[in-house]
Parts: structure tokens; C-alpha cells; sequence
């Protein structure tokens, strides 16, 4: 039984939607997690916000086709139901936030224009108030602004961690959608040999444009775990870095590029003693690339 679904971005490809309000596709893409009434959590990509790109096809001859704009919910009829600028971040959020079972944020505004970086607290069934680890999520942008994490957001996580976590007693554990740069140092070169443990190693690390901190910061606390992220479609390892473990997740849905099986990444967490577990399910019930992380 899933407790939780962690939604690591990309969940639409807004790109290739010519719509006004594309948060009726990334309401689409959440439902199989809603309609078993399983709780969830989630962070932008890079093309969740993406404006639409027209295909260059289009503008050869015979021309340009009629543009077809899908039907809104909205009570609008006509061009402005069409869009080409994409729906923004805040906006995609403050709809899936209005369902009960999203744990997403919108985040600090003054982190503006990254939206999703928020943290939650997973808390003992024994006892509620006592933490069992928190879970930290980052916006990596991409789409409408660069894809980088800021400074302003490892300043952030540093003041929040060292506010809730003083003493790092309480593991922690991050997500994000594009990986850093530190992932680029520790991607095996072919296959991938131990101490990596994973079924795909087929493309170079999309790496994040620049790194303004939050690796050190990362690095240098004793509680934090692992980094999860997506984004690249064909690989699903984890390899170590330094005393942290580097992971990606598995490609999930049916839109974006690469036809390699669908699968997720599980995470199990025990609490006494804790323990971070991790594999790979694939979408016919197959499982591989077990990997103990903490
Ligand atoms: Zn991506």
C-alpha cells in the first residue's frame, strides 16, 4: 500500500498544450493518485510552465492549420480559451492546492518566480509530534525562468533546517526535478558498476545551468540522506556522493520523450532505527535496483 506519491515534476508538458488553463491536464495527471485517496506532494519541472512551442511543420506548406483550442470548463468561448504563453507556476499550484489531499505549497513569496519549495514532516503513527524525518522539496525551475536553484533558496533550506533540525537529530530527505551539477561528477561512465545501483544509464546528466550553494550546504549536513530528482528519462540510478546518496527517479508517465518501460522509484522509511530503503517498480509489477540509503 502507497502512503504518499512525490510527483518530481514534469507532470504535464505544457509545451505541446495550446490551452488557457493547462491545470486541466495537470489535474489529469494527478488523478490516479486522488482517486485511490492517496496523499501527494509535487514539484515543477522544467516544462510544466513551458509556453507552447509550434511545430515547424506547420508553417510549410500547405500552410498553417487551423488552430483548434480543447474545450475549457471555463464559460468563455473563443480565442481566449487558446494560449501560447503556457498557465504560470503560481497558478498550476494554487489549483492543486485546492485538493485535500495535496501536500503541496506555493512556498515563501519571497523565493518568487520558484514556487514549489516547501518542507514536510513525516511524524511517528506512535506519536505525532515526534519527527521521523523531514522531507525538503526545491523548485528547479526551468520553463519561464532559468533552471537553477538560487542562492535565496539554499539560504532558505539552510535557515529552515537549522530553525526546525538544530541539533540534524532528524534525517532529512530532498527532492527536486533537474539534477545539479554533482550528479555530472558521480554518473558512472557505462553501465553501472557498484557502489551505483540502477537498470538505466543510456543518456548525459541534463544538469541544472549554474550551482550557487545548496550542494555545500547539502553535503555538509550530517542529517541530510539523499536527493531525489527526475528529468532525465534515461537513467534511474543512485550513486554516492560523498556521505549522501545522489538518486534519480523513474520515468512514470506517458508524455515526453524515450520509450523506455514505465516504472517509480519507491521510498520506504522505518522509524526505529530509521532506515531509507529504496527500489524500482516497474509498471508490470516487476521490481529491481534495491538500494539501501541510509
Ligand atoms: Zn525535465
Amino acid at each position: 500500500m502507497t502512503d504518499f506519491v512525490i510527483y518530481l515534476g514534469d507532470v504535464i508538458t505544457a509545451n505541446n498544450i495550446m490551452i488557457e488553463n493547462a491545470s486541466l491536464y495537470w489535474d489529469e495527471a494527478i488523478s490516479p493518485a486522488r482517486n485511490r485517496g492517496i496523499p501527494w506532494a509535487s514539484v515543477f519541472g522544467n516544462h510544466d510552465d513551458a509556453p507552447f512551442e509550434w511545430p515547424l511543420e506547420w508553417f510549410s506548406t500547405p500552410g498553417i492549420p487551423p488552430i483548434r483550442c480543447p474545450p475549457t470548463t471555463s464559460s468563455h468561448s473563443g480565442e481566449e480559451e487558446c494560449s501560447f504563453k503556457g498557465t504560470g507556476r503560481l497558478e498550476l499550484m494554487k489549483n492543486e492546492i485546492k485538493n485535500n489531499a495535496s501536500f503541496s505549497m506555493d512556498g515563501p513569496r519571497d523565493l518568487w518566480p520558484s514556487i514549489s519549495n516547501y518542507f514536510l514532516q513525516i511524524s511517528s503513527s506512535d506519536d505525532p509530534k515526534s519527527p521521523v524525518a523531514f522531507l525538503y522539496f526545491l523548485d528547479s525551475g526551468g520553463g519561464s525562468y532559468p533552471e537553477i536553484i538560487s542562492s535565496c533558496q539554499a539560504e532558505w533550506f539552510r535557515t529552515k533546517a537549522e530553525e526546525i533540525n538544530p541539533d540534524s537529530r532528524v534525517p532529512e530527505i530532498i527532492f527536486w526535478h533537474i539534477p545539479s551539477k554533482a550528479y555530472r561528477e558521480v554518473a558512472p561512465k557505462s553501465g553501472i558498476p557498484k557502489p551505483c545501483v540502477g537498470s538505466i544509464n543510456l543518456e548525459e546528466v541534463a544538469a541544472q545551468e549554474a550551482e550557487t550553494g545548496i550542494m555545500k550546504l547539502l553535503r555538509e549536513r550530517t542529517s541530510v540522506k539523499a536527493i531525489f530528482v527526475g528529468h532525465n528519462h534515461g537513467l534511474d540510478w543512485c550513486c554516492p556522493y560523498k556521505k549522501l546518496w545522489l538518486c534519480y527517479a523513474r520515468h512514470t508517465g506517458y508524455g515526453g520523450y524515450g520509450n523506455w518501460p514505465r516504472g517509480a522509484r519507491i521510498v520506504e522509511i522505518t522509524q526505529k532505527p530509521f532506515s531509507l530503503h529504496s527500489w524500482i517498480r516497474m509498471e508490470d509489477g516487476q521490481v529491481h535496483s534495491e538500494v539501501v540509503l541510509s
